[in-house]
């Protein structure tokens, strides 16, 4: 018997938010028949393009529709006032993930989530499953909304169709979690914690909460992977409920009880899985312990969902770095540059400076998030010969640092390459890892890394 999918025929739904998951969301409750309101709280907003025309479009307003159910962008913060209004005049409001999760026809679900490395370990996940012969769609909070393949759209746009033998890869950051009632992946990842969104949730606690509800519909049956050497996770309290998945962790440290691990002990470094060799280190074309983490973790929910080992050794062997993530962009004059333009905060920066082992001049900086940046400072200090600070943010990171280390501050990036270009000697790299999101003056971190490789192609060029 297939699974069971919520009505939607004749029912009414106002998703607030025309990001590219609400317009998703809105199309796949009017491909079944409801009666589907569009808003968009910015004005004038043109009509999308993708909206299919049996979906109303209202521009300039988040007023729902009263009693309707409502498909609320993970947009908007948890503790805001659109958030209490909506579910005054609401019947039930939920998000995008979670109406992917009534309406899809598969309850084959692999979610991941956690600080950094979701899509690392999502994409690595998905990788497995393919070599494993599985049909795959992979999406989420990666960039492809979940109720885009409800359309019969595929991560690249590519047309594809949900069965019930399809498994679903899916990304699922803190925002989407916050609006998830029903949700029940079969396995799910979190990766680490770190201080992040503290703006978005109101504190460092309830953000915390946010990533728990991964568990909630969790039962015996579903296996969840966590990171043993995390210890925010370690000291979490899972809510009480009747049935607790079973757990199973990954760490560097080695700790006895741990379901993988990786062995640096002896002329080979090898990862573990379930005390089986599972591949060598060097198999793995990534930098960096952070990613021998996500390979581990990866591994984990593969195995917990029945793949074997040469298919799981396969498909992580096959792994090439998303792009922005620790990727190198080329040498010049014997100087690596390498784009880490995704590490949008300290913990993943971090992970990045510490993946660098010859001499670094680091590139950081970009707009302000309300983080607390000591730690990253004294890094900064032991594990660079010098850093270039630029953004919204160059000050605070300076403090952080302290006197008597080489640095430049400058405005942009641009003048940023150009500064490291000059404190760069051959034999070093310079890592653009910013610890800091990109809005002061990128559209995204994708925008800023492209600037970067474009930067750094003209460098050689020159
Ligand atoms: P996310 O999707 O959670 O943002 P990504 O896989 O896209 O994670 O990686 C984002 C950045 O985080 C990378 O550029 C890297 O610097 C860092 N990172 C990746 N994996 C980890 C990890 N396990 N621990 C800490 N930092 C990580």
């Amino acid at each position: 018997m297939g699974k069971t999918t919520m009505p939607v025929d004749g029912v009414s739904f106002s998703v607030v938010g025309a990001g590219r998951s609400g317009i998703a969301a809105a199309n796949a409750l009017a491909m079944r028949g409801g009666d589907v309101v569009l808003l968009e709280e910015r004005s004038p907003v043109p009509r999308p393009d993708r909206l299919r025309p049996d979906v109303e479009f209202r521009d300039g307003s988040n007023q729902v529709r009263e009693g309707d159910v409502v498909v609320l962008s993970p947009g908007v913060p948890e503790v805001s006032p659109l958030r209490a209004e909506v579910a005054k005049r609401g019947k039930e409001v939920i998000g995008e993930v979670e109406l992917f999760y009534r309406l899809s026809p598969t309850d084959k679900i692999i979610a991941i989530t956690g600080t950094d490395g979701k899509s690392t370990t999502t994409t690595m996940i998905s990788g497995i499953l393919e070599a494993a012969g599985a049909d795959v769609f992979v999406g989420g909070n990666l960039g492809n909304p979940l109720c885009e393949a409800l359309e019969g759209l595929g991560r690249d746009g590519e047309a594809i169709t949900l069965t019930p033998e399809t498994v679903v890869v899916a990304e699922v950051s803190c925002f989407q979690l916050t609006t998830c009632v029903d949700f029940r992946p079969l396995v799910a990842v979190v990766t680490n914690i770190a201080e992040d969104h503290v703006n978005y949730h109101g504190s460092f606690r309830a953000y915390q909460a946010a990533k728990r509800r991964i568990w909630l519909k969790m039962t015996a049956a579903d296996t969840l992977v966590l990171n043993a050497d995390d210890a925010y996770i370690g000291s979490w309290d899972w809510p009480e409920k009747a049935e607790d998945p079973t757990i199973h962790t990954f760490s560097l440290a080695g700790y006895a009880e741990t379901h993988a691990t990786y062995t640096s002990k002896g002329p080979s470094k090898q990862l573990l899985l379930h005390g089986e060799p599972l591949m060598e280190r060097s198999e793995l074309q990534l930098l960096g312990h952070h990613n021998v983490e996500n390979a581990l973790g990866a591994a984990l929910a593969a195995r917990a969902f029945g793949v074997e080992l040469p298919a799981i050794r396969a498909g992580l062997a096959a792994y090439k770095p998303l792009p922005h993530r620790l990727a190198t962009v080329g040498v010049v004059d014997d100087v690596h540059w390498v784009n880490d333009s995704k590490a949008t905060n300290p913990n993943a920066a971090t992970a990045g400076v510490n993946a660098i082992e010859t001499p670094l001049v680091l590139i950081a900086g970009g707009s302000v998030k309300d983080t607390d940046f000591t730690a990253f400072g004294q890094l900064i200090r032991q594990r660079s010969k010098a850093a270039v600070l630029f953004g919204q943010t160059r000050e605070t990171l300076v403090k952080a640092i302290g006197s008597g280390h080489p640095i430049a501050v400058v405005e942009t990036l641009e003048q940023a390459v150009s500064a490291a270009r000059h404190l760069a000697d051959p034999g070093d790299t310079v890592l653009l890892s910013p610890a800091c999101a990109s809005f002061d003056q990128f559209d995204s971190y994708a925008h800023r890394g492209r600037t970067f490789i474009e930067l750094v192609e003209a460098l050689g060029a020159a």
